[in-house]
């Protein structure tokens, strides 16, 4: 079911997606060559409860972290794991929940360790300004395959593919719910978005096939070619004319 929030729902998400956003803030100058992904979500699980916020993912469907760490051709759920460790020239990204007062919030981003190739940096830029050409369009009343659309044809303009087998979602009382927010559509297709729904927009993008695949640990999507892949993530209310951001 589609919910539309209420400003009081709205304000709790505001606060859920300030938090988060300065947990991001806080891994993203944390990432160093030389420390383990179980490192960051330690730093992760530490910021938010000093918050007084909850770590959104921890035991969500029995997944053991509080932060997705998925690495090069991992495109999301990456396990965090003190064996792990951080190189030169690897694509890492942070996927990452915090709640409060009954509401949560999800964002993502993905960050180059040290000196990594410049395939692999435009990966990640374009992944990033395609979910700013979705926000372009988003506004009370705006079709989701109009949203997909805008990210999706951003993406391909610039030789990249979409993953298809995950979408973003919407957000609230629960980390997802209703509708599921593709990142690929045809213009004048699917549901209408309105005013104060709060969803969750996330291109995955990929330099080669957009096909995944799930590792035998039951949480890792890997690419199916293996080539490296970029997530970039935030929660956003959309309002009148276009949409507040409420995890930057
Ligand atoms: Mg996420
Ligand atoms: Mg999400």
């Amino acid at each position: 079911m589609v919910t539309v929030k209420s400003p009081a729902q709205i304000e709790a998400m505001r606060r859920a997606g300030s938090i988060l956003r300065d947990t991001l803030d806080l891994l993203v100058e944390s990432v160093q060559v030389g420390m383990s992904t179980h490192d960051l979500d330690m730093i992760a699980r530490d910021f938010i409860k000093k918050q007084h916020a909850v770590p959104s993912f921890l035991n969500y469907d029995g997944f053991p972290g509080a932060v997705c760490t998925s690495i090069d051709e991992e495109v999301v759920h990456g396990i965090p794991s003190k064996h792990r460790v951080l190189q030169d020239g690897m694509l890492l990204k942070l996927d990452c929940g915090a709640g409060i007062d009954g509401v949560h919030s999800d964002a993502a981003r993905t960050v180059c360790v040290g000196h990594v190739s410049e395939e692999k940096r435009r990966l990640a830029e374009v992944c990033k300004q395609s979910f700013f050409e979705g926000m372009k369009v988003l506004k009370d009343g705006t079709r989701l395959g109009n949203l997909g659309y805008a990210i999706q044809s951003y993406v391909e303009k610039n030789g990249f593919s979409v993953v298809r087998a995950l979408v973003g979602h919407g957000i609230g009382t629960r980390v997802h719910e209703d509708p599921n927010v593709p990142n690929y559509g045809i213009e004048g297709r699917g549901a209408r978005l309105f005013k104060n729904m709060t969803i969750a927009v996330e291109p995955m993008i990929n330099i080669g096939t957009y096909e995944v695949e799930c590792l035998d640990d039951g949480w890792t999507i890997v690419t199916a070619d293996g080539k490296p892949s970029a997530h970039y993530e935030n929660t956003v209310v959309i309002t009148e004319s276009g949409v507040e951001i409420l995890t930057l």
